[in-house]
């Protein structure tokens, strides 16, 4: 779906002139074996490219210059072998552009007790350059990434590889545009919000068109070419036995085959990653695309409901930091709950339009009537989600700023849910998730609604908290998590202090 090692990540080792040709020689061969090592780490979803080592303040200006006119590199990766004064740094890190990570590590992993000397002091001192280092981008107030420990332990590389992620999902949202189909629904206030601001703040270009141009695009689709997609459904998916033969229920399938070719061939032809669609703007489709939003968002495309172009292009994010990643992404809507003390949970839907990466089984598709929107019964998925560790994050614009709240979250099977002997929801023809988050019922959905969490989503179980915390801080945005530790009241303050934090530092 998405190649992670089209994402380039430049690793720059730091230094200066005064160690003298053979320690610098070392410095650059001990950084050449690290990001060759580290490139070729199937764990390290990026591409790391060896930089020249930074030795004066033109060379590094030159370098991030450089990394800032490229179209493939989503982030830099700094290192200091051995002092490199951070002055030299400032008139480069200036002007950066790109995701930073700040790489605290050094090349041995032990200290050579027996053979250490004034030399070997001299050529492995990241114990205090990066401390240098680290000044310069508090000093200057830059957004950054730390990571400590040493280069060649797992976990260190699986934080790195987290915030790549981070970084890829940013760079693709600059490249892609949101196609917003219609409006939003009317009088929804949450799912409004800045474009100006997203553009600026995420690169995100979000414009709209006519649903007549999908309408006009949907009537051109060949009958061929839809029973074709029919078949691809037929092999991936079980249809319900009154979809199998010739009829009514039947065409409303090939008519979703329709709406998802032309769709598909629009966002393809306006460059478009994410889209939304509005129920109460489609004019000139027989029926709400709920099939064909699931199976696109299957390929990669973000979407969002009823207009939600913020959830929409988070969902594409979050799509791309999931890259190769088992476990899902999909839209998501905080539904019903189940209060049954000790057993209480949230179930979580959309009228249709659930991704069946997060899927626990191989989907059925069904065509039933629809209570909204007026249009003919569409046809969709049906499916639960996979039980295990997962999570919601959501984006919301408080008019000066944007906030994503994420709480983690442990989605359950359904028939543990229900009571012994109970049939776990037969008469609900949807995609489904059932959840129980942390800390608890009560406090996760205070906490959610105390800090303004929309009713919109997004759901995976392929990402950590971590993937959207370096999300939220390369994009300059507040990150609040709810999790085992949370206590509402307490976040009620933390809210508080962050307004004025966040009114300080534009
Ligand atoms: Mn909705």
């Amino acid at each position: 779906m998405f190649d992670l090692k089209e994402f380039e990540f430049w690793f720059i080792a730091g230094s200066q002139d005064l160690y003298g040709e053979e320690t610098l020689k070392q410095v650059a061969e001990h950084a050449r074996i690290m990001a060759e090592e580290l490139d070729k780490d199937p764990v390290i979803s990026g591409r790391v490219v060896l930089k020249p080592v930074a030795k004066s303040p033109e060379g590094i200006r030159r370098i991030f210059e450089e990394a800032n006119a490229s179209p493939s590199c989503a982030g830099i990766i700094t290192w200091m072998h051995t002092f490199s004064p951070s002055k030299m740094w400032i008139g480069g890190l200036a002007l950066n552009k790109k995701p930073i990570l700040h790489l605290h590590t050094q090349f041995n992993r032990d200290i050579p007790w027996a053979h250490i000397d004034m030399d070997f002091m001299n050529l492995n001192q990241s114990a205090h350059g990066d401390r240098e280092h680290g000044y310069i981008y508090a000093r200057m107030r830059l957004k950054r990434k730390v990571v400590a420990g040493f280069w060649q332990e797992e976990g260190l590389r699986r934080r790195i590889a987290v915030w790549m992620r981070a970084a890829a999902a940013r760079l693709d949202g600059e490249r892609s545009v949101v196609l917003r189909l219609g409006d939003n629904m009317r009088e929804v206030a949450v799912t409004e919000g800045d474009k100006v601001e997203a553009q600026i703040k995420f690169g995100w270009q979000v414009n709209t068109w006519g649903i007549g141009d999908l309408a006009e695009r949907f009537k051109a689709v060949r009958d061929e070419a839809a029973e074709k997609l029919v078949r691809e459904y037929e092999a991936a998916y079980d249809l319900s036995p009154d979809l199998r033969t010739p009829g009514k229920k039947r065409d409303a399938v090939t008519e979703q085959a329709k709406i998802e070719i032309a769709l598909k061939a629009m966002l393809d032809a306006e460059h478009a990653g994410a889209f939304t669609t509005t129920f109460q703007d489609l004019h000139g489709l027989p029926q709400l695309p709920g099939l064909a939003c699931q199976r696109l968002m299957e390929q990669g495309y973000g979407f969002g409901a009823e207009g939600d172009w913020k959830h929409s292009m988070l969902v594409r994010a979050a799509k791309v930091m999931a890259a190769s990643l088992s476990g899902g992404v999909s839209f998501m809507e905080d539904y019903t709950y189940h209060f049954e003390p000790g057993r209480e949970a949230a179930l979580g839907a959309h009228m249709l339009e659930v991704c069946p990466s997060i899927a626990a089984a191989r989907p059925r598709l069904e065509v039933h009537p629809l209570g909204i929107g007026g249009k003919a019964p569409p046809a969709r998925m049906v499916f639960d989600a996979a039980a295990g560790p997962a999570l919601l994050a959501t984006l919301v614009d408080l008019g000066d700023r944007f906030r994503m709240i994420v709480n983690e979250i442990e989605a359950i099977r359904l028939e543990d849910a229900a009571p012994a002997g109970e049939a776990a929801m037969p008469k609900l023809p949807v995609a489904r998730a059932l959840w129980r988050p942390y800390p608890n019922m009560r406090d996760a959905a205070e906490s959610w609604i105390i800090a303004g969490g929309a009713h919109h989503s997004v759901y995976t179980g392929a990402l950590s908290a971590e993937h959207f915390r370096d999300w939220a801080e390369i994009n300059g945005i507040e990150f609040v998590l709810i999790d085992r530790d949370t206590k509402p009241a307490r976040l009620r303050d933390e809210l508080r202090w962050a307004e004025a934090y966040w009114s300080s530092s534009k």
